[in-house]
């Protein structure tokens, strides 16, 4: 756990500049299926030396990864699998045409093919965005300013760095979180927002890079015409609670968590997990099984 310094990015702001990344999702995903040594990220991904230096050093300054031979996960590194595991179902179910096939996935459990469930780790029953389970929102370090990534010094442009040329692997995630204003978008359409006036206003950002990445989730068909998620969209909920999870497992801010959720059914302070839709066991990193 990183304590963050009162007044600061919270743990959701920390986190999306971190994660909300595509080298970085593709480079912990290798690592959860065994890399460990630069070269095994060379051959295994279109990515430059440059590119790969940079990512690591920096998923290891965060605690990522640890160095000794190569690169090793650390708890908090391998605690990515819930997100990368919904982030999989979403582009399988969501993104026709996927320019790399993925895998399918057997729960070692069970011995068969699932999709991971969001669900409420107190009482096990599933949640999904529109069911309205969830009442709460900003905690105590929580608001907008806090939780949109700081910008990096480095200028963009098309919402990819300069010098690191997306991967084009998850394009469609990519678009919805590797960009700091397409996360901090996503995140407001998921607490309700759908005015122009009112994204802006939560984001504090220009009428133009708002326009813009209104329009990329509009024609990726995760915004609608009036501003609402679609289901598509609403169906990368999972994926959004597991960061959250992620997020609020590993920082904390002096004031206490960015955001806080009750799951109104059973009462209790909501922590998402993942179980399996073939046997309804909660489902543990050690139990997916990629599959050809
Ligand atoms: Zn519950
Ligand atoms: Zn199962």
């Amino acid at each position: 756990m990183t304590e963050l310094p009162a007044g600061q990015r919270n743990a959701i702001g920390v986190t999306l500049g971190l994660l909300g990344d595509e080298w970085s999702l593709l480079i912990l995903r290798e690592a959860l299926l065994g890399a460990s040594r630069f070269v095994d990220w060379r051959a295994r991904l279109p990515i430059s030396n440059a590119v790969l230096t940079a990512r690591l050093s920096r998923l290891t300054d965060a605690g990522l990864f640890v160095r000794g031979n190569g690169y090793r996960l650390t708890e908090r590194g391998a605690d990515v699998w819930s997100i990368l595991l919904s982030i999989w179902a979403w582009e399988d179910r969501w993104v026709p045409g996927h320019v790399e096939r993925l895998p399918g996935r057997v729960h070692r459990l069970c011995d068969k093919p699932f999709d991971p469930v969001l669900v409420c780790s107190a009482c096990d029953a599933a949640v999904v965005a529109s069911d309205r389970s969830l009442a709460g929102g900003f905690g105590p370090s929580g608001s907008w300013e806090r939780s949109v990534p700081e910008a990096t010094t480095r200028r963009r442009s098309g919402g990819g760095e300069v010098g690191s040329l997306n991967a084009g692997l998850f394009p469609e995630t990519t678009a919805l979180i590797g960009n700091r204003w397409s996360a901090a978008l996503v995140g407001a359409a998921f607490q309700g927002v759908h005015r122009f006036s009112d994204f802006q206003r939560c984001l504090n950002s220009s009428p133009t890079m708002v326009a813009d990445r209104i329009r990329t989730l509009c024609s990726l068909g995760v915004l609608s015409d009036d501003y609402r998620l679609t289901a598509k969209g609403l169906a990368f909920f999972p994926v959004v609670m597991c960061l959250v999870g992620w997020a609020q497992r590993w920082y904390r801010a002096a004031e206490g968590p960015a955001l806080v959720y009750r799951h109104v059914p059973c009462g209790a302070d909501f922590v998402a997990a993942l179980d399996c839709s073939t046997c309804g066991d909660r489902l543990a990193r050690k139990d997916v099984v990629p599959t050809s």
